[in-house]
């Protein structure tokens, strides 16, 4: 039979109605059981009503319009989309300077940039759908445009707030002249600055070419004292930090600062940081100045196990010996209300090896309740973030980034290991 151009015309009409209406834009997940990232409840059956990126409704009652498409959770746990609020996606591990330098000397920042896609796709399967990237390792500005390139839907991959290059001081950084030719110019890390005008200098270009967060390493060199503790050496004078972190405040930034022991910690939250990164050999003024001044902190713990071994074997034990204190730092840390947002420095571990929720089950048997562990990568998170109601919940309002598994995660927090459903803004990346 042949088919006139008006029945065919016809027929289009049909079939892109029919396109639109499930299309709609309407969707409602059905959950049998709700941990929303903020209250430390679970509800069960609930219903949570999503309208393009958006969530507008949640609750036992909400209306179900039809031609909405309806995803049904009813034998699942689901939660917000997981935050993690230190990596990065232009490392695929870094266990020793080696692999660093392998990485940055014969891998070109293209190349980097197409394996830093595959990094954020694996981490937005494994339900993260947020991260806060803390610089790119020599990659330049290509956290700028994989930001942009989630943003404009070119690749998928977790919404990223960006670093672009941290900031140390000039020699402090790797690729160090220390493991090369001396007549060579090798390429750094990071972006080095001497003085108060190279640290406002550095700050705003970094700005300009799209930073969000500014990231500062505030100490290196890390040793052990006989009577057991771990000091560093500063990085910056005190000066400069508070250059860094006053221009950045100018320009409404905020600062996160790697900082392993009190050498690095203290002068970085006197200056006014908002995060303090690892923290590993965190002490009591640490962690007395980090409360009083409502300092974050992320504790990286995935990083600290993973290079542990590996540097032990290469001849540095800093890193396994201060990872043998590490559970006690943490427990006191938590019990002295430092607030800690999940942070995993994933990307100094390889990606697609390891999972980054593998942090979880470290903060649990570390003293934190599974419920505490969970709201670490939601709500806290998303506050250190200035994204408060917007990530990190189930409630109206917020992006509809959600994620489910088949377990309980407050009997087992190793379930946020194996998500099995993923939606972010709406649309939904992952369903096994
Ligand atoms: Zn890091």
């Amino acid at each position: 039979m042949r088919i006139t151009t008006a029945a065919k015309l016809c027929l289009l009409f049909l079939i892109s109605q029919s396109a639109f209406t499930q299309s709609s834009g309407i969707t409602v997940v059905k959950a049998g059981r709700l941990i929303d990232g903020k209250s430390d409840a679970v509800k069960n059956n609930v219903i949570i009503r999503i309208e393009g990126d958006r969530i507008v409704a949640v609750g036992p009652n909400v209306e179900i319009p039809a031609g909405a498409a309806v995803i049904d959770l009813l034998n699942s746990t689901v939660l917000p989309g997981l935050i993690d609020a230190h990596t990065h996606v232009l490392l695929q591990g870094d266990i020793t300077t080696e692999d660093y330098e392998v990485q940055v000397l014969k891998e070109s920042i293209p190349y980097r940039t197409l394996r830093a896609a595959k990094a954020m796709r694996t981490s937005l399967m494994h339900g993260f759908t947020t991260l806060r990237d803390l610089g790119t390792e020599a990659a330049g500005y290509a956290d700028v445009d994989l930001k942009k390139a989630v943003q404009n839907g070119v690749i998928e991959g977790p919404r990223l707030i960006v670093a672009g290059l941290a900031i140390n001081a000039t020699g402090r950084y790797l690729l160090s002249n220390r493991d090369f030719a001396w007549e060579l110019k090798m390429p750094k890390g990071v972006q080095e600055i001497t003085g108060i005008d190279e640290g406002r200098r550095a700050v705003r270009e970094q700005v300009s070419y799209g930073a969000d967060w500014i990231k500062v390493y505030a100490d290196q060199s890390y040793y052990q004292l006989p009577d057991g503790s771990f000091r560093s050496i500063q990085n910056f004078t005190k000066e400069e930090m508070q250059a860094i972190v006053d221009q950045a405040r100018m320009l409404r930034k905020k600062v996160a600062a790697h900082a392993v022991t009190r050498d690095g910690v203290l002068y970085a939250v006197e200056a006014g940081v908002s995060t303090i990164d690892h923290g590993f050999a965190l002490d009591d003024d640490c962690i007395r100045a980090m409360v009083a001044k409502g300092v974050y902190w992320c504790p990286t713990i995935t990083v600290a196990d993973y290079v542990a071994e590996g540097r032990a074997q290469a001849g540095n034990s800093m890193n396994k010996s201060m990872l043998e204190r590490l559970p006690v730092v943490f427990a006191k840390a938590h019990k002295a209300g430092v607030k800690i947002a999940f942070g995993t420095d994933a990307g100094g571990f390889d990606w697609l090896a390891v999972n980054q929720a593998r942090e979880f089950g470290f903060m649990v048997k570390w003293g934190m309740s599974p419920m505490q562990a969970i709201h670490t990568a939601t709500t806290v998170a998303a506050e250190l973030l200035d994204m408060k109601g917007q990530i990190g919940e189930i409630s109206p309002g917020a992006f509809a980034d959600i994620i489910a598994t088949n377990e309980d995660p407050l009997k087992d927090i190793s379930a946020l290991e194996r998500v099995g459903f993923v939606m972010k803004g709406g649309r939904v990346i992952k369903r096994e």
